[in-house]
Formats: C-alpha cells, sequence, structure tokens
C-alpha cells in the first residue's frame, strides 16, 4: 500500500480522508493476518512552484529550487523547507495513529535506488511520450525526456528540459521561460540522471515508486482517478513500460470543510490543522470513516454539528459493545487512535457536558461519578476530560445561541401565565426530595399534567417547560430542566420559584 504528499505547506483536513481510509484498511489486512507494509512518500525533490511563496519575503530566487534545497521557515525545528513541513505532517499522522513507514523521495534517488526506473523510463520516453498524447492529449517536443534534472549552474529543478539520453548521460537546457512559476538561468549542459541528479515527473515517478516498492493496493482521491487524469496516465504508462498490472484501491470522493457560515461570519471557521488539534483524534478519524467513501462530505463545524457528531460516536460505541464485527463496530474500533483499543466505558453526552459547564456550581467529574454511581476508570476520565475541553470550545466558537444559557442570579422580568404560575407552585415539594435527574424529569411531566398544562394528545405542553427555563434562565428553551432543577441548590430553586409563582 502506497500514499504521499509533497511538503510544501500544511494539509487540508480533506487530504486526511485517504490516510485515514488507508490507515484502516492496512490495520485490517493485518489483524487479518495479512503480511502488509504501508509505505509513504514524502515528495521532497518536487519543485517549489507554490504562486503563493512566491511574493513572499526572500522566497521568489527559490521558485523552481527542490524543495529540500530551500531554507527552513524555522531553523530550530528543521533543518529545510521540505523537512519543515514534513516533520509537522509527520506529527499530525502520529496523533491520529496513522504510522506508515516514511520514505524520503531524496534518499531514494540520492542512494541510487530509483536508477534502474529512471533508466527504464529514458529507454521508453517515445512510448511515454506517445501515451500521454493517447490518453490526455498532452503534447510534449520530439526528443522530450520524463526527468527534471537539478540545474549544475543555479540549482533549479524545475526549469530544465532534458534530452537526448546516451544510456549514460542526459542533454539538458536550463530554460528562462520554461515553466510560468520559475526563471531558469539559460545553462546548457549534460550530466548522468543517476545518483539524485534528476527526478523523474510525476506520473513516471509515481510508477518508479509502484515498481520500487512492489505495490498491490493504493488509494486515491477523485480528482486524481477522473479519466484521462494521472492516475489513467500513470496505468498506462506501468502496463505498456513497466510490463506490470497497476494496484488496485478505493476512489474516495473529497471531504471539504465548508458550510454557508464558514464563509460569512469569522470565528466560526477553522482551518484543517485547527480542527485537527481542536477535535479528539478518535473523533477525526471517525469524521472520516463514518460516511461511505463514494460520498462527497461537506463538513461544517458551527451550530449542532458536534454535538450531533459525537452522540452518532456514542451510538457507534454501543455498537462496539454489543457486535465489534457489526460494521458500526468496526468503524468505532478503526476510529480508535489504537489498533487494539479498550472498549468504551462510561460516557456522559456531549452536550450534557456542555449544559454542566454552564452551571458554575456542577463539577463535572463529581457529576459524571454521581451518574455512574461509581468511580470513573482512568479511561472514562480521560475521555470526559476531552469532552469537556472540546466543549468549552464549542460553545465559545460554535454553539448556537439556544444552546448557550446562563442561570440568572436575580429573578428575570418576564411575562408568565396565571397557569405557569401555578405550575411552578406546584413542582416546589419535588425540589429537594427528588435527587435523579431522570425521575425529575418525569415527575414534572406528572405535575403538568395535574395543573392541565397538557396539549390536544394529551402530552404535558411546552408551555410547562418554558415556564422553568423562563424563571431560571430568562429564556423559553434550555438544558433539560429535570437536569436543571437537580443541579442547582435546593434553597436557591425554591426562593426563585416562590418569587415567580406569585401572582
Ligand atoms: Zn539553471
Amino acid at each position: 500500500m502506497r500514499d504521499s504528499k509533497t511538503p510544501s505547506g500544511p494539509i487540508p483536513i480533506g487530504h486526511l480522508r485517504g490516510p485515514v481510509i488507508s490507515d484502516s484498511v492496512y490495520r485490517t489486512l493485518r489483524s487479518r493476518g495479512l503480511d502488509a507494509r504501508f509505505v509513504y512518500t514524502i515528495d521532497d525533490y518536487d519543485p517549489m512552484d507554490a504562486a503563493s511563496m512566491r511574493l513572499e519575503a526572500g522566497m521568489a530566487e527559490h521558485m523552481g529550487k527542490p524543495l529540500w534545497a530551500i531554507p527552513s521557515p524555522d531553523p530550530a525545528v528543521a533543518p529545510d523547507f521540505a523537512e519543515y513541513h514534513a516533520g509537522r505532517f509527520i506529527a499530525l499522522f502520529a496523533g491520529l495513529g496513522i504510522t506508515p513507514e516514511f520514505h524520503r523521495m531524496r534518499d531514494l534517488y540520492r542512494s541510487g535506488a530509483l536508477d534502474p526506473q529512471i533508466d527504464l523510463v529514458l529507454r521508453n520516453a517515445d512510448a511515454i511520450r506517445q501515451i500521454h498524447r493517447r490518453i490526455a492529449n498532452v503534447e510534449h517536443p520530439e526528443g522530450w525526456l520524463p526527468i527534471s534534472v537539478i540545474c549544475e549552474n543555479c540549482g533549479r529543478i524545475g526549469t530544465t528540459l532534458a534530452t537526448d539520453y546516451d544510456g549514460k548521460t542526459v542533454a539538458y537546457e536550463c530554460r528562462k521561460d520554461y515553466v510560468e512559476w520559475a526563471e531558469g538561468c539559460g545553462y546548457e549542459g549534460r550530466l548522468s540522471p543517476f545518483k539524485g541528479n534528476s527526478k523523474l515527473l510525476w506520473n513516471e515517478q509515481w510508477c518508479a515508486q509502484w515498481d520500487h516498492f512492489a505495490v498491490t493496493y493504493e488509494e486515491g482521491g477523485k480528482d486524481l482517478l477522473t479519466a484521462g487524469g494521472s492516475r489513467d496516465r500513470s496505468n498506462a504508462i506501468y502496463r505498456e513500460v513497466f510490463k506490470k498490472e497497476p494496484p488496485i484501491g478505493l476512489a474516495h470522493e473529497f471531504f471539504t470543510l465548508g458550510g454557508k457560515k464558514m464563509s460569512t461570519s469569522k470565528g466560526v471557521g477553522a482551518t484543517a490543522v485547527e480542527l485537527v488539534t481542536i477535535y479528539p483524534p478518535d473523533l477525526t478519524r471517525f469524521l472520516m470513516l463514518r460516511t461511505n467513501p463514494k460520498r462527497h462530505v461537506e463538513f461544517d463545524p458551527s451550530g449542532t454539528t458536534l454535538p450531533r457528531l459525537f452522540d452518532e460516536y456514542d451510538r457507534f460505541g454501543d455498537a462496539y459493545l454489543q457486535d465489534p464485527e457489526s460494521d458500526m463496530g468496526k468503524t468505532w474500533r478503526l476510529s480508535q487512535v489504537s489498533p487494539a483499543p479498550e472498549p468504551p466505558g462510561f460516557r456522559v453526552r456531549f452536550q450534557i457536558v456542555a449544559d454542566w459547564l454552564q452551571i458554575p456550581s456542577v463539577k463535572p467529574e463529581a457529576e459524571a461519578e454521581e451518574r455512574k454511581g461509581a468511580l470513573l476508570s482512568p479511561t472514562e476520565l480521560g475521555d470526559l476530560r476531552r469532552r469537556v475541553a472540546l466543549a468549552r470550545v464549542w460553545l465559545e466558537r460554535w454553539a448556537p445561541d439556544e444552546a448557550k444559557f446562563t442561570v440568572l442570579p436575580k429573578k428575570p422580568n418576564v411575562e408568565l401565565t396565571e397557569v405557569q404560575r401555578r405550575y411552578l407552585v406546584a413542582i416546589r415539594s419535588l425540589i429537594g426530595r427528588v435527587q435523579d435527574a431522570e425521575e425529575m424529569q418525569d415527575q414534572l411531566y406528572e405535575c403538568a399534567k395535574k395543573v392541565g398544562l397538557v396539549n390536544a394528545a394529551g402530552k404535558p405542553s411546552r408551555e410547562a417547560f418554558s415556564a422553568i427555563y423562563l424563571a431560571f434562565i430568562g429564556k423559553p428553551d434550555g438544558p433539560k430542566a429535570g437536569w436543571l432543577l437537580t443541579s442547582l441548590d435546593p434553597e436557591f430553586v425554591r426562593r426563585r420559584l416562590d418569587e415567580m409563582g406569585e401572582a
């Protein structure tokens, strides 16, 4: 199995979908006793071609150079530009439990490991040129060779055109106007394309990697897999020049970070790297795995997305407890950072954790232990703390107004109906007597029926709970009423009910 990345900047979140799926396939193959390898190449021989970089101070002169030859944004962190970015995504992967074998293209080229493939490609350059024309309608000039030589004069790799392979050396020219994003120096020369002096172009390098690592499976994003696209070209070259069958592999649809609020209101959005730092790693893996790879996901982290995602995650955890081999159970297991995770223990719904955080008197850990009826295990405690930390961020950045509340220290100036006031008087006797939130919720329903706050179907009407919310948080909506009334100080609750029940 293989995947790769050019270390030229932060990874957009959508680019994690492939690695998470590949890692899950890899784990599954291993668990079935297959001797699988997961190889990840860091394409640090690619030229710097990012238009955005050109505008950065001191970067213009480096355009067209291989990424390993460009200065590090922070030499204290990494010695060069490629390693700086590679280090970041290797750490990001590790945090998500994705730990392939990493191979740097600079090591593969310089050691001569890919020299046999380079020789094969150069000897078949004409056939390859025809494949490009046939599959993708791309015309390369007569004599063109599918490699980029590193210019001996200026060190650029993106600006050179190579021709005339004689079995040992190639001729090359470093052209001023060969590409739009970099300017060559005009040098002309001849040199050996081996031992790191050149790199294969994208399609041919792909084939060389398949061949070198004997790749039989490769995941791909839809963008590379369109008809006449990059994968089609590489497949044809692999079949016709390397005489081998290209790897099989799933094609996944895009995962994009979006949503209408993302672009319009500030503070709502999050960059990929940021989101991955904010979300626990198991939730990020789950986000990538829960949707069929054939379906496009447009993920909007704002509003109630996160509580709903967490509820779904917990449902998959329950499924794992019931049957670890069910589809949902397997998805839960593959969402864990550890390939051999502990089964899920006692958990508190994310939305409830968020409610807890909004009442200063509630201590989440104590509250959770009371609900569980026992001390939390270290894993359960860790899980709760991750939810608490995430709920704080959610309340601050993404939670809709309905989810936010503050228990008002003083009686609010709100209008209640006569029957709502009677209801508040009626529930007074429950306070302090009923300790359990669920039991309180049931009793609140019963009381509503008694005072006649029922709808046409005989169920307690919205007015009943609105009366409670208006009395305590000054809004007609709020957290679960049974829980709210049992988590506040009974003295305080009784006093407020008395004040609000008065005509
Ligand atoms: Zn040059």
